[in-house]
Parts: structure tokens; sequence; C-alpha cells
């Protein structure tokens, strides 16, 4: 061998000295990089003139931070076609702002009743509990927050945030984002989980991080004994291609499971990076076998600067067409866009239902088999009397189907409503 690896080089170029520990985060948080001559220092390589002057401009609009660990991923002697390179390192078409990109795709903040809360849907919430991260992705969906230092988040927004779940009991999930919590320091993630487990109706506690991608040493026994304390954690990742799964990062992984942590992960499928069945195929299996549910692919969604990651909707149907059957069906995420305008996530599938009839459904498997399913002749309705029902529910635990919206409401028994009708339509107001 005898060849320095990608991590000697780089560690020995950020201390001369030879001080510190490769495997001490803090040690990574302290060395950041976050200027692109010094991220090509480090690597050893030269890139052109014009690839420096394009990325001062993007630089200024979302900021460079990666982790030496991170930085390390890259193979050198490609970066140009690197995974980790393309998610970490500015590109010129950053720039390019298409008609329909917008600055808050998905409307958070109009469903931001406080600072670092996004209350969409009836029984969770997103909480943003730090704005930076260790490493800025490229293709960050918050690139308006993430990075910005007029943003930075104080004790005080974080108790807004939990008075607010405190006073809001169909809150019965919290999704911890950001940024990154995993920047927080211990104290402050047990602080805040503490406040939050408190909460009565809190039943689930997420926490969405991508340390295990970009700096697995993170992942600390200390850390592990704050997780340790709190029965409802869930953790969700994010990687995107094979390549970041790593042995540190299966360490990491490791240690989170055998903390009794479930762990799933979230990709986005990105054009140039990962937008390929066989690619993603290998990832979800890598995934699996160290323990982690993939949970969500998002196709990339419309915020600024993110064009040239984009692939059509229907690549992501052609790689669903390549999991679904092909593959042990827990490896299988959901596809979903996450729709603009605060729709939320939409699930997106191949189709497997050709055709109806009143008995008959006809159906087709992954493999072109199209078949018969022949409805039952018989079926006993509910009547709706859920205090006669037989199927031993129990009535104090669950939660009543008083109030169903969207489609549900139309299929309800309970309501009245036929149809959903825009309201803003030329027809609508002619009929006022
Ligand atoms: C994604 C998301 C959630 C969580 O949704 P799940 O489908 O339950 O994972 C909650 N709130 C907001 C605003 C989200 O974007
Ligand atoms: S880790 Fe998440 S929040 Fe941070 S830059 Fe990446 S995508 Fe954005």
């Amino acid at each position: 061998m005898g060849a320095k690896t990608n991590k000697d080089k780089i560690k020995s170029r950020i201390s001369h000295d030879g001080g510190g520990n490769w495997y001490d985060y803090r040690w990574h948080l302290k060395n950041i990089i976050r200027d692109l001559p010094r991220a090509f220092e480090l690597l050893g390589i030269r890139p052109g003139q014009d690839f420096l002057r394009d990325s001062t401009e993007v630089l200024s609009k979302f900021p460079l931070a990666i982790t030496p660990y991170y930085l390390s991923l890259i193979d050198v002697s490609d970066y140009m076609n690197d995974p980790v390179f393309k998610q970490s390192f500015p590109s010129y078409k950053e720039l390019d702002v298409k008609h329909n990109d917008m600055i808050d795709p998905l409307s958070e903040d109009k469903d931001s009743p406080v600072k670092t809360i996004v209350h969409r849907y009836p029984d969770r919430v997103l909480f943003n509990v730090c704005n930076y991260c260790s490493m800025y992705c490229r293709h960050c969906t918050r690139k308006r927050k993430v990075g910005d230092s007029d943003h930075v988040l104080s004790k005080k927004d974080l108790l807004e945030g939990v008075k607010y779940i405190k006073n809001t009991p169909r809150v019965r999930d919290v999704l911890l984002s950001g940024g990154d919590p995993l920047m927080l320091e211990d104290e402050k993630i047990d602080w805040l989980l503490g406040e939050i487990a408190r909460i009565p109706h809190v039943e689930v506690i997420r926490l969405g991080t991508r340390m295990p991608v970009v700096l697995p040493f993170r992942i600390t026994d200390d850390l592990l004994s704050v997780f340790r304390k709190y029965k409802s954690l869930w953790i969700n990742s994010h990687f995107n291609h094979p390549k970041e799964i790593t042995g540190a990062s299966i360490m990491a992984l490791n240690k989170l499971s055998e903390a009794g942590i479930p762990l799933g992960n979230q990709s986005v499928l990105l054009s140039g990076v990962n937008d390929c069945p066989r690619i993603i195929k290998n990832l979800v299996q890598k995934l699996v076998k160290h323990r982690v549910r993939p949970y969500y692919l998002y196709q990339c969604d419309l915020a600024e600067g993110l064009s040239h990651f984009r692939t059509p909707i229907g690549k992501g149907i052609e790689i669903m067409e390549s999991l679904i059957g092909h593959t042990s069906g827990f490896s299988i995420p959901t596809y979903v866009v996450d729709a603009p305008g605060g729709a939320g996530k939409i699930p997106l599938t191949p189709n497997y239902i050709i055709s109806w009839s009143s008995d008959k459904v006809i159906l087709r498997n992954y493999e072109g088999i199209i078949t018969t399913y022949r409805e039952p002749a018989r079926y006993l309705n509910c009547n709706m009397d859920c205090d006669a029902c037989k199927l031993h529910l129990n009535m104090d635990d669950a939660a009543e189907q008083s109030n169903p919206i969207g489609i549900e409401k139309l299929l309800s028994d309970t309501d009245d409503t036929i149809s959903l009708i825009p309201q803003n339509t030329e027809r609508m107001k002619r009929r006022k």
C-alpha cells in the first residue's frame, strides 16, 4: 500500500504538527472548511480559474461548509463526477433561477405559528431547533434559512416552540430538524428532549440529522447516554449515495441501533448524483444491511438554485419500478413529491391496478403478470356505530374520526359532503 489515503493527507495538511484527533468530532467542527481555495488545497487539486470565479457569487447566496471527514470521501482523480463533491461544492448552475423556482417552495413560512415550528399535518409538527449544519448540502431545500446568520435561534425561540407544542394537544409526534439538531451540544439536546418528552400528549420524538453521513464521530457514547433516556425517540438520517456508507458511518449506525433507536433514512433524488436504479437499489440494500429502514425518496423540490439537480418525476417512478417486487419490501422507500404551496408530501408509485369491474380487480405484478382478484361476494360494511363494534377497539385509546378531511371526507359515511370544489375559479365567482 504505502500510499497515503485522502484522510491522512487532509489531516496532515490541516494540522502541520500532526495534532488533532481524526476520530474526535470536535476537531472536525473546529476545522470545518468554509472557503473554496482552502478546500481545493486540502484535496490537493487545482480547479480551473472559472470554477473559482463563478463560485464566489454562488457562495454569497449559500455558504460552503464541509467537514474534513466528508471531504476525505471525495475521489480526487475524478472529483467533478464525485457524488460527495457534487453535494458539497458549489456550481455556477445554482445561479440559474427558473421561472417556477421559489424561495420557500413548501410554504413553510405560512404554516409557521411560531418561528421554529411548521405545523402542516394534524398530529405532528416540524420543530427547527438549529439552523446550521456541519456540512451544507448544495441541494438543501431550506437554503433560505440554513446557514443564514440572521436566523440564529435563541433559547427563547426554542422555548416558544416547546410552548406551542404544550398548548396544542393534537400534536403527538414532534420532528426535530433544522439545520442539524446534532450541532447543538449534548446538554442542550438533553434539555430539549426532556422538555418535549415531558409533554403528556407527545408520544413520539423524531430527530433528523445528517451526522452519520457527514460527521459520524458525532455519535459519541455521551450522546448515546442522552438518547437512551428517551424511549420513543426515532432517528432519520440522509444518505444519498452508497459511497457515503463507510466504515465510520456503519459504526455510528451500529451504535445508534445498539442504543435501541429505530433508524430511518431520507434520500433526495439528485440528477448526476444518484438518479439511477442501480445506485438507489445498492443504497437501500446497504442501508437495510446496517439496520436502517429507507423511509422517503424525495423528488427534488422547486427551491431556487436547485434546477440542475432536478430529474423528471418519471425517473423516480422508473426507480420505484426497479425496486418494488425486485427487492425486500422493507428496503423500499416511499417516493414523494413535497408539493409546492404547502400541499405537503404526495406519494407516487407505478400503477399496479389495470382495471376494475363490480366483482373483479385486474392487477399486474412487477414481472408483468396480469392477474385477477375476485372481490368478496358478500361483505358486511360497518354501520358506523363504534360503540356496538365487535372489533375490540379500546375506545379510550383511539382517536375519533370525527372531522374527516380531503378524500377521507368523501369516503366517510358520517359526512354528507359529496364533492371538493376549488373556490376561486371563474365559475365559482359567477355563482356568487
Ligand atoms: C415531512 C414533514 C412532516 C413529517 O411527515 P411524515 O410523513 O409524518 O414523515 C411533518 N411536518 C412537516 C412540515 C413536514 O414537512
Ligand atoms: S444537512 Fe439538511 S439542513 Fe443541513 S444543509 Fe444538508 S439538507 Fe440542509
